[in-house]
């Protein structure tokens, strides 16, 4: 595969990011009407939610203080006149001439108008929210909610069923409703809805009298359930069941005879009270089980594969098939330590809490302990516009002519910088500015300066150079061998490497392997609209087949004529994976503050029903039946419930920040020409001059650190570690034998909160200071 690629071209990276972003910006749009009741919160707003990972965050480098960073500051703000020139003002839509949206992209320039409309949303924006609330259903009366059976009775009378009713209250309040008839006049549907409003449907705010839809026609009734596209629709007519069976996704057939099930999506009862799936919990419900029903089959595997190791079945399993693997697990962990050549420490079974990493030798203060590379990994979607990486070991690349120029193009675009924190906030300080009466004022007050476009493409291609800035080389980015356009990296060898674990099945581009590339894209815009810990999973899945495959064309060649244990093969391509502990993510995600208690279930049924959705989509796009097992809802649960309990941030410093340090470092004379060029970029760009890279991932070794609210060492990035690897330094001097330990929190927080944080782990701490602490409490 790994011919080699050429340099991306800026404009086809650009729209591409474009496009990912588009959920993102879809998602600032819906943000503006966020609500905190859990009843209103719909996918995107569960998966921001979900997105609050709990996890390890690094200290930052020393030479990064608050000090460094106010001493800036008041640089920023003086703002010098000539500097005014080229702070010309650019006009918001307009797009630097290399940069055509024209032949393809009429969708990333959607992206980009939706994103400069007024901050008022227009009606049609409002309702498209509301539909995208909940799940919807759809309904027809005859027969389910009324008494009646044809349109010529509704001429005459027309009768709620009453024992309909709370079932109806109870669907509206985790679902989109919509009632539809056939009628034959007018005055039935004045009298349908003059029925439905004194039976209280009205009253309950679940359902208004706009959702219930009359039509002439039966056809007329499936066009508005296909218009509607309900993940739900309810009817006793068998023959629009079977006509719309192929587009929607379940049905229930009401019909008081039992017919026979007619496709499998196409549920059957008596009644809505009766029927199994009229609970909105079953409406959901029954998704998961149509996927847990293919994986009965599997459950041995995937207990197997959630099994912790070393487990006495497999070690049987593969003494008996001479395997040579070792399938114990502390000879994995020597294997990884060796692999990193961190000698000091061990990984041992500790009989209070699992694993943990003890010190094989004596360790002084501030000596590194580990430095841990990367198991799975992402860069956070929205990082994407303010940092070009390396995609798999997360190096910036480029230039810092480009990750400026970069950087800035998004920024004019309004897509940096607006990525984290909230939107009120960056309202204040000047980076939400597009429309014409802000910009105006904006140039006198925030310290925010535009610069032309043109100035920022040639920074971005390469045209144009900034002094000094051979100082910070940075590898020139190779293009993914599989053609996508939105990996990159710094080498051959990372892109190689990606390749072969992980990307060659993610890779959306022509050469990728994946099932179905519009399948991939539509799982990885799932993700990115709701939540990217997906891409995480994702990425675990891909790794745990391509190892499957390798280790099974590995096992034909030496023994040919034996039968492959698929299953132990699979178990020993799983094993990086199974060493994080893990709980299902709809069980161990953390409860955010602004969902009320007592609607904790629905909440983690939504968190199911979202991994759920993303699941379907990830095995329309990598299904390997082979590896089915993979592909359960239970283990796709786990494996991000371990990433939610294990993450570390991933964060790398940039080279822009130490570019701009260097400069203001510099000998008066030359420092004074340098940012003479220089200033009006650190004025464009401003506070967000130093983002760094973000994201999250999985480190095999940190992960077994336990915790310790008095620790003995620390994640901590020293000015030399400049990729994504995790960093163990110690905090004082550790002993041999003693346990290495890290705070998973602010160890500074009292007690209580530490506790109430870490309950969010699923443990109560008892290190020394909680004790302590636990005592005077
Ligand atoms: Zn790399
Ligand atoms: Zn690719
Ligand atoms: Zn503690």
């Amino acid at each position: 595969m790994a011919e080699s690629s050429s340099s991306p071209s800026p404009t086809e990276e650009i729209v591409r990011l474009i496009k990912r972003l588009s959920a993102y910006v879809a998602f600032k749009m819906s943000s503006l009407f966020s609500t905190s009741t859990i009843r209103k919160l719909d996918s995107r707003s569960i998966g921001a939610i979900a997105g609050l990972a709990i996890a390890v965050i690094f200290t930052w480098r020393a030479i990064r203080t608050p000090r460094e960073r106010q001493r800036r500051q008041p640089k920023r703000r003086i703002q010098s006149a000539e500097s005014s020139s080229a702070a010309a003002q650019s006009s918001l839509t307009s797009i630097p001439p290399e940069v055509s949206f024209s032949h393809e992209d009429t969708a990333a320039q959607d992206v980009v108008d939706q994103f400069f409309q007024p901050v008022k949303p227009t009606l049609g924006q409002i309702v498209r929210q509301k539909l995208s609330e909940g799940r919807k259903v759809t309904c027809r009366l005859l027969g389910v909610i009324l008494e009646e059976s044809s349109p010529e009775e509704l001429q005459k009378q027309v009768t709620v069923r009453s024992s309909v009713l709370e079932v109806l209250l109870e669907i509206t309040k985790y679902c989109d409703l919509y009632l539809m008839e056939r009628v034959l006049d007018d005055e039935s549907e004045a009298k349908v809805l003059q029925a439905l409003e004194s039976a209280g449907i009205f009253t309950s705010g679940g359902l208004v009298k706009d959702k219930v839809l009359f039509c002439s026609t039966e056809i007329g009734r499936t066009s508005f359930v296909r218009q509607l596209e309900p993940d739900w629709h309810i009817d006793t007519n068998p023959e629009i069941s079977t006509q719309l069976a192929r587009f929607i996704k379940y049905q229930l057939h009401v019909s008081a005879v039992k017919p026979e099930r007619t496709a499998p999506n196409v549920f059957t009862s008596q009644s809505i009270e009766q029927s199994k799936a009229s609970s909105p919990e079953k409406l959901t419900g029954a998704r998961m089980d149509s996927v847990s029903e293919i994986n009965d089959n599997l459950s041995v595997e995937v207990s197997a594969l959630l099994a912790p190791l070393p487990s006495l079945q497999l070690q049987a399993l593969s003494l008996s098939l001479s395997c040579r693997r070792n399938i114990d697990s502390r000879e994995y962990f020597k294997q990884l330590i060796t692999s990193r050549s961190c000698n000091g420490i061990e990984v041992k079974q500790n009989l209070s809490n699992g694993k943990g990493v003890y010190a094989n030798s004596e360790f002084q203060e501030d000596e590194l302990i580990l430095k841990d590379q990367i198991l799975v990994g992402i860069q956070h979607s929205s990082n994407k516009v303010d940092c070009l990486v390396c995609s798999f070991c997360f190096l910036f690349i480029g230039s810092v002519e480009k990750q400026i120029g970069r950087k800035l193009y998004f920024k004019n675009m309004g897509l940096s910088g607006c990525c984290d924190g909230d939107s009120s906030e960056s309202e204040e300080d000047g980076c939400v500015k597009y429309n014409g009466k802000q910009e105006q004022c904006g140039a006198s007050s925030s310290n925010h300066k535009s610069l032309p476009q043109e100035v920022v493409s040639s920074l971005m291609n390469g045209e144009m150079a900034l002094p000094y800035t051979d100082k910070f080389p940075l590898p020139s980015p190779l293009s993914c061998p599989g053609r996508c356009q939105e990996a990159f990296y710094c080498s051959e060898s990372c892109a190689q490497k990606d390749w072969e674990t992980s990307h060659s099945l993610l890779c959306t581009g022509e050469r990728s392997e994946s099932i179905s590339r519009e399948a991939l894209g539509e799982f990885i815009q799932h993700a990115n609209d709701t939540n990217d810990i997906f891409l995480l999973a994702a990425k675990a899945i891909a790794f745990t087949i391509l190892k499957y495959r390798k280790l099974k064309a590995e096992y034909l060649n030496k023994q040919a004529k034996q039968s492959v244990p698929k299953q132990l093969l699979l178990l020993e391509a799983w094993k990086p994976v199974s060493i994080g502990y893990k709980r299902r993510w709809w069980d161990c995600i953390a409860l955010p503050d602004d969902v009320d208690p007592s609607d904790e279930g629905a909440f983690r049924m939504q968190i199911k029903d979202l991994a759920c959705t993303s699941l379907e989509l990830l095995k329309a796009a990598i299904f390997d039946k082979e590896c089915e097992a993979l592909f359960s809802l239970d283990i796709y649960g786990n494996i991000i419930g371990m990433f939610e309990l294990n993450n570390l941030d991933l964060v790398v410093a940039s080279p822009v920040e130490d570019y701009f340090l260097y400069i203001d470092d510099l000998p008066d004379a030359e420092k004074e020409e340098a940012e003479e060029i220089t200033r009006p970029f650190l004025d464009a760009l401003g506070d967000e001059y130093s983002d760094c890279c973000q994201g999250t991932a999985f480190f095999p070794l940190q992960s077994c650190m336990n915790h310790s609210c008095c620790p003995n060492a620390k994640a901590f990035k020293r000015e030399e570690d400049r990729d994504g690897q995790a960093v163990i330094i110690a905090l004082r001097q550790i002993s041999k034998n003693e346990e290495v330990t890290i705070s998973y929190i602010d160890e500074e927080l009292p007690y209580i909160e530490r506790q109430a944080l870490l309950a969010d782990y699923g443990f109560s701490c008892k290190c020394p200071k909680c004790l302590q602490d636990a005592s005077v409490v």
